[in-house]
Formats: C-alpha cells, sequence, structure tokens
C-alpha cells in the first residue's frame, strides 16, 4: 500500500504552449506529394471554418512586414525567397509548429534561388484530388504543382491542369475563398479530368523533371548542406571521371552553353533552372546528387562514353583546366621513381608535354630536374643498355599500318619510348614510307569528299553544326573545314542560324520546357560563327 501511495506523482502536469491558431499536422511532410505553405493556409482556414482572407487579415498579417490582400500573395511564398521566409514564420509563430519550411523550397534556397522557379497561376493533377476524396482522405494543394518546371503529376503521369474545367478560367494559388479542391471563382468541384481533352502522353523528360523533384522534396527534411559548392563538386567529378577532364566536350553532352557549364562549375551562377535541368537529365545526373553533393552511383552516360572513346581515336587532347594540370604536376614531383615529364603528359592524355608548361613551367622544369638526376634519363647510353628488339617495333608499325587510319609515326614513336620517329625510320624504312603514303590517301579522300558532305549536310533537316560535320569526316575541329570550304561552310552556318531561330521563335510561341535544350544547344555554334561569318 505504501508502495502504491509513494508512486503517485503530485507535482503539476506541464500543459504544452497553447497555439493561436490550431496546429493542425501539414501532410505529406518527407514525401514527394508534401502540402504546399498556401495549402496549409487555406486548410488552416478551413479548419477554423473562416474565409482564406479574413484568417489572413485579422490573424497572419501581423506576423508579416509587408501584407497583401489574399489574391496578391503569389507562389512565390511557396519558393525559396525574403516572402517565403516571412509567411513561414508567421505561420509557424501562430500555430506553433517548427518545420513548415519544408511546405516551401527554402530548404533547397541556395542553389533553387533562380528566376522563373514557382508557376504563377495555380495548377493541380485532378486525379490527386479524386483519389483523396476516394479514399476519403483529406484533399490538399501540393508543392510539386506550384513549380513551372513540372509539367506533369509523377504519380498519374498526367498534365498538370491550369484551368477550372467548368468555368475555363485560370486561378490565383491563395484568394479570399480558396478551398483545397474547388475552383475559387465557380465553386466547382476540380478533381474532374477534362473528358473532351485528348489525354496527352507526358515524354521521358517530363516524367523525369517531376520524379527528380519529388525525391528533392522527400529529402527536404533530412537534407544537411545544400549550397552551389555541392553543383561544382558534383560536375567536376563528372568531368574528372568520365570525359577526362573535358569541359567543353561534356557541356556539347550536356546541351548547354558552354559558358553556363563553366559558371556551373566554378560555383559561379546558376542562370535559369531550365538549361541545368535539360544538362542532368542529358547527363543523367540525379537532382538529389547535384544538391547534396553525392557523388556516388554516378555514372558516364553512353553518350558521354562515346564521344569520349571517338577523341580518343582521334588523338584530339583533352581539354583540363589548369589548376588540375598542376595538381597532376605537383603530385608527379614528389612521385619515386621520378617520371619524365613525358611520361606525366601521356598520362594526363596529351602526346607532348606542350600544355604542361603552359599551366606551370616551374613546376614541369622541377620534374625535368628530378628525372635527369634519377639517372633513368638516356639508358641508352649506359653500357650494358639493351636495344629494343625490331620485332616489337615491327608488330607495332605492322599492326598501325593495317589500321583503316595508321597512327601518326610519331606516336608510335611515343609510345614505344622514343622521343623521335627516326630510329623507327632507321630501321624500317619501306613500312614508315607505307604509313606515310596512306595516311596521306586517307586525307586526300577526306578532302575529296569534304565538298560532297556539306552540300549533302545543307539538305539535312535539322541541319548539322559545322562541329558536327567535322568530326563525322574525322577533322578535331571544324575550323580545318572552314579554312578548306569557307563558302559552303558559311552557308551551312547560316542554315544552322535561321534554323535556330525557327526553333526559338516555336518555343517562344508555345514555351514548353521539353524544347529548351535545343535552343540551349544552338548556343555555342550559333555564337562562334556568328563570330566567323557575321
Ligand atoms: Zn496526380
Ligand atoms: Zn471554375
Amino acid at each position: 500500500m505504501q508502495e502504491a501511495l509513494d508512486s503517485w506523482n503530485m507535482l503539476p502536469v506541464p500543459i504544452p504552449a497553447r497555439s493561436r491558431l490550431h496546429s493542425i499536422e501539414p501532410i505529406g511532410v518527407g514525401t514527394p506529394f508534401v502540402e504546399s505553405l498556401t495549402g496549409y493556409m487555406i486548410r488552416l482556414a478551413a479548419s477554423h471554418a473562416v474565409r482564406v482572407s479574413d484568417l489572413i487579415e485579422h490573424e497572419l498579417r501581423t506576423g508579416v512586414p509587408y501584407y497583401h490582400v489574399p489574391a496578391g500573395i503569389s507562389n512565390a511564398i511557396n519558393g525559396v525567397r525574403e516572402g517565403a521566409q516571412n509567411w513561414v514564420s508567421a505561420v509557424e509563430r501562430f500555430t506553433l509548429r517548427d518545420n513548415l519550411r519544408f511546405l516551401t523550397l527554402l530548404p533547397f534556397e541556395s542553389v533553387l534561388d533562380t528566376a522563373s522557379l514557382m508557376r504563377p497561376e495555380r495548377a493541380w493533377c485532378p486525379h490527386c484530388y479524386e483519389s483523396s476524396a476516394a479514399q476519403g482522405q483529406e484533399v490538399y494543394e501540393q508543392l510539386i504543382w506550384c513549380l513551372q518546371c513540372v509539367e506533369i503529376c509523377p504519380l498519374h503521369r498526367v498534365s498538370l491542369e491550369t484551368s477550372c474545367p467548368a468555368c475555363h478560367r485560370e486561378l490565383r494559388p491563395i484568394c479570399a475563398v480558396s478551398r483545397s479542391g474547388f475552383c475559387s471563382r465557380c465553386r466547382q468541384w476540380l478533381g474532374t479530368a477534362r473528358g473532351s481533352t485528348p489525354e496527352v502522353l507526358a515524354t521521358e523528360y517530363q516524367v523525369w523533371v517531376a520524379q527528380e523533384f519529388g525525391r528533392l522534396l522527400a529529402i527536404a527534411p533530412d537534407v544537411k548542406s545544400v549550397g552551389k559548392e555541392n553543383i561544382r563538386k558534383v560536375l567536376v567529378y563528372y568531368v574528372d571521371s568520365f570525359s577526362d577532364g573535358n569541359r567543353i566536350a561534356t557541356a556539347e553532352m550536356a546541351g548547354c552553353r558552354r559558358s553556363s557549364f563553366l559558371n556551373w562549375c566554378t560555383g559561379a551562377t546558376i542562370g535559369r533552372i531550365g538549361p541545368m535541368l535539360r544538362a542532368c537529365y542529358n547527363l543523367k545526373i540525379p537532382l538529389t546528387s547535384l544538391v547534396t553533393g553525392a557523388i556516388s552511383g554516378l555514372e558516364a552516360t553512353v553518350a558521354v562514353k562515346t564521344v569520349i572513346e571517338a577523341r580518343h581515336q582521334r588523338g584530339i587532347a583533352p581539354n583540363r583546366p589548369a589548376d588540375q594540370i598542376r595538381a597532376a604536376l605537383l603530385l608527379a614531383l614528389k612521385e619515386q621513381p621520378a617520371p619524365s615529364i613525358r611520361e606525366v603528359a601521356q598520362r594526363l592524355g596529351y602526346s607532348t608535354p606542350t600544355r604542361l608548361y603552359i599551366a606551370d613551367s616551374d613546376l614541369c622544369k622541377g620534374i625535368v630536374r628530378n628525372f635527369n638526376k634519377s639517372g633513368r634519363n638516356h639508358w641508352w647510353r649506359r653500357r650494358g643498355a639493351k636495344l629494343l628488339d625490331d620485332s616489337i617495333i615491327l608488330k607495332t608499325l605492322e599492326e598501325s599500318l593495317s589500321l583503316a587510319m595508321p597512327i601518326p609515326l610519331h606516336r608510335s614513336a611515343l609510345s614505344l619510348g622514343y622521343q623521335t620517329e627516326d630510329p623507327l625510320r632507321a630501321r624500317f624504312p619501306d613500312l614508315c614510307r607505307a604509313i606515310k603514303a596512306k595516311r596521306a590517301e586517307v586525307w586526300a579522300v577526306r578532302r575529296n569528299t569534304l565538298p560532297v558532305e556539306l552540300e549533302a549536310a545543307l539538305n539535312e533537316e535539322p541541319p548539322p553544326t559545322l562541329e558536327q560535320v567535322a568530326h563525322r569526316l574525322g577533322y578535331s575541329s571544324d575550323s580545318s573545314i572552314c579554312d578548306r570550304e569557307p563558302h559552303l561552310c558559311a552557308k551551312l552556318a547560316a542554315r544552322r542560324r535561321e534554323f535556330a531561330e525557327q526553333s526559338r521563335k516555336k518555343l517562344s510561341r508555345g514555351s514548353s520546357g521539353v524544347s529548351s535544350g535545343t535552343r540551349e544547344s544552338e548556343g555555342p555554334h550559333r555564337r562562334n560563327r556568328s563570330k566567323l561569318w557575321g
């Protein structure tokens, strides 16, 4: 008995603080279908059985520094800017909730602060409304519907609606008499898909964008550090790991302007969200990796692999930034046994050390000094040094000759460890002459077919870029073909410009995020050519 009486706690029970407004639970936090802040405010008004305008004018307006009538509140308060922060703080203060920032894009403000992020009008998926109502769940407005670049529902894969099927008018994200799932103008239920509109199949890109943003919203409560630094880290890792450090080639594969891609790689600016989404889609970089800086699981797309392999086969030197070369030089400087400067160059994909000297001549000189001191230099002059077996040289040269385009002699010499091609000429003069002759022949054929190829390219739809024609013919850059056929190249460049102009007009008429990549991919070619051809 004594024990039972002792177990009674006579201390006063702590009563949690009371909130001024109902502290209703936000729906779907930590899922792709999380509610929007405007949607939460609409449900909050319904929970108090008052109009949205009454809730805002009599209560919430006191918590925000700049007040607008409900109809003046845009989707921006679901976004990343100051307005969103002010409204989140106000609603949190009145409801005593601490997780309402996940109903906006504030967790990603440092990376998503870009133009045209939020759509100006209200959008919704009628099937989502319908299924919530059918399952007896609360109908609510989703945050993902507020994003301008999301055009379809990630769950039902149908286009989001932006006008009421009954009164055919566009609706504001929030207004005086908003109700979840209903038209704020004619009060009709919006959960009925338009019967007369034929179902348009969502494109792969639209599905990707919707699903990626869904995943992004789902990780919002767990995400720790978000910043442009992560974008830089992921892109630099991608370029270094999968495309030989070649940022220009990666930008081409990504289908974006070179300048934009270089800006993202340096962490400078992001610009508009559309081109970045298109680039991630083309490179198959998940949006969540880009934002969180997670590099595990990234892999090169087939297109990137093909381009890089083709560049290797054509012997095109990779386009590495100076700081990357300098880092490799610093490592080589400490290496034991000391490597030669040519070995370092070859490891980085260059046949000569010229680019290494351009990046940092002092470090290069240090590597040369170390190599000379190591005694590995001029090994063939030493007593007892073995000469390279003739059969190895013969095999290399014969293999080269059997190729459709034999390898240049100087490169074969380098691969065998010679500095020049002279030792090969001295031992196998006929084979070397045959290789030279075959290469000259292939080049002659390429030169002769160039006008024919350019004429054919002029009739292609869409017209290819000069760079594409150059690559098809095995030239490393378009400047080589422009030097040989200036008139035809100018014609093709003009056609390409015309095509780009038409695409742009089409885009501005029926603006759709789907084809924005085409316009972006025009960028570098159009700009370069206009410099060349006025
Ligand atoms: Zn849906
Ligand atoms: Zn209506």
